[in-house]
């Protein structure tokens, strides 16, 4: 039975295993970076990308607008892909798609 992957596009899309795991790799790095720092993982802010209220752990800010984890690791994907421009365009693409 084949798996159906056609409702919800993988994250790392376009890119090689070795460019996804750089990214994710960095990303992890940004978590544990704001642990030892001592952010406080219970705060949390909007994300401009998703939405959704998330914990500022991990969260990374690119041009004044603030992605949670996950959407700063799909933007970096975007920008490999060469889909993505601005973090705003993303932002604003992300929006759109949400609908
Ligand atoms: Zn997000």
């Amino acid at each position: 039975m084949a798996i159906d992957y056609s409702r919800r596009k993988p994250v790392h899309e376009g890119v090689t295993k070795g460019q996804y795991e750089a990214i994710t790799e960095a990303m992890r790095l940004i978590v544990e970076e704001d642990r030892e720092r001592g952010m406080d993982s219970s705060s949390e802010f909007v994300c401009a990308a998703c939405a959704r209220p998330r914990t500022m752990v991990g969260s990374v800010e690119y041009d004044g607008i603030r992605l949670c984890n996950d959407c700063a690791t799909g933007f970096e994907v975007a920008r490999i892909n060469h889909t993505a421009g601005t973090c705003a365009e993303y932002v604003a693409e992300r929006a759109a798609s949400r609908g």
